[in-house]
């Protein structure tokens, strides 16, 4: 009976990697991978820098550089549908910057049909879906989009222009966890807003990134270093029964996971790096742990895996989707992102 509970869990983790193609402009000619088959990835020559000569990743999908968005989002989408029939859902873009995290989560900036992202895709599919099921079932959706910043928690969606903080109320909430009364949940944190269609959701998306923009210019490129946390809550309800039920998913374009040189970082650059070094491993050790039959769940370490508690673990599913760049020189970060993979997986 554990073995299954075991296998169960196990079942609600699961890893892909997706190889970014060559920009436009890049030489195409050396690259660090040598093959790509169905779960299976293999490197060339990794032996300089991976001590143990280990070259061959093995995860439950693994998408070539020619893939499409919509081939990925294919492979998502029955999350999607768990999340409407009332479980929780995680998908993190995991990988160093530029591996293309954010070309999967939310497209390009110049935006087609063709290059949505899972995010536009998961919403769009939510709303087909709900209007399937209207004879039987009413569902209400609302989005939250928050920004962790040196474990910080901003709110992407205040429409005030302010981005609230929440100084007092994270404190109290700090201040209950200390005594473990309760569990918190990003509804705590953010705006709720309600959307019933796919306009409604671009046009939050877009107040998301012009308020997420206004730091990044005090701070250049500051959406590298945090993570970006879309939330999607479901309220569904049964017509025949009059039974409720709650979905949420969460929809996670994660820092830049490259090392940063100690040496050649100072001050707030140090301090960044520190915390997402720390958010990151908290992450990858919450997933882990949870793929383990281990029964202590380090939730605590981390702003990113509090806010994150109620939907890792238990019932919950869990994507980890891993970005690499197939350029030589990224071949140090590659190994490192598919060893975090393969740990968690
Ligand atoms: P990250 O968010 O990991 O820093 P981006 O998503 O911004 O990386 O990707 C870096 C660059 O590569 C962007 O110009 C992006 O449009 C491009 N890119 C990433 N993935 C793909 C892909 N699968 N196909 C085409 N272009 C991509
Ligand atoms: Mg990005």
């Amino acid at each position: 009976k554990l073995y299954n509970l075991v296998q169960d869990l196990k079942g609600n983790i699961r890893v892909y990697c997706r190889v970014r193609p060559f920009l436009p402009g890049q030489a195409n000619g050396f690259t660090t991978v040598d093959h790509i088959e169905e779960g299976n990835i293999t490197l060339m020559n990794p032996a300089k820098y991976c001590k143990d000569g280990k070259k061959s990743f093995n995860f439950n999908k693994v998408f070539g550089p020619d893939s499409t968005q919509a081939e990925v989002y294919t492979d998502m989408q029955p999350l999607i549908q768990s999340c409407l029939d009332g479980y929780n859902v995680c998908i993190f873009a995991y990988g160093q910057t530029g591996s293309g995290k954010t070309y999967t989560m939310s497209g390009p900036d110049n935006l087609t049909e063709e290059t949505y992202g899972v995010n536009y895709r998961a919403l769009n599919d939510l709303f087909c879906l709900a209007e399937e099921r209207k004879a039987t079932f009413t569902y209400e959706v609302s989005v939250q989009m928050m920004e962790i910043y040196n474990e910080q928690v901003r709110d992407l969606l205040a429409t005030d222009g302010s981005n609230k903080k929440y100084p007092f109320l994270v404190f109290l909430l700090r201040l209950v966890f200390s005594f473990q009364f309760m569990m918190i949940s990003s509804a705590k944190y953010a705006s709720r807003l309600p959307v019933s269609t796919t306009a409604d959701v671009i046009s939050l998306m877009n107040l998301g990134h012009k308020n997420r923009a206004v730091s990044s210019t005090a701070m250049n490129d500051r959406s590298s270093r945090s993570h970006s946390c879309m939330t999607v809550h479901v309220q569904g309800k049964d017509l025949a029964s009059g039974a409720a039920l709650r979905g949420c998913m969460h929809l996670v374009d994660l820092a830049g996971s490259e090392r940063v040189d100690k040496s050649e970082v100072t001050g707030d650059r140090l301090k960044e790096a520190q915390h997402i070094n720390k958010s990151l491993a908290a992450l990858g050790d919450v997933i882990a742990s949870l793929s383990t039959k281990n029964a202590h769940v380090p939730y605590r370490n981390s702003k990113l895996t509090q806010l994150l508690q109620d939907s890792l673990g238990g019932q919950a599913k869990t994507l980890m989707f891993v970005h690499i760049s197939p350029e030589a020189d990224a071949l140090s970060e590659t190994i490192s992102t598919l060893k975090f993979a393969e740990r968690v997986s």
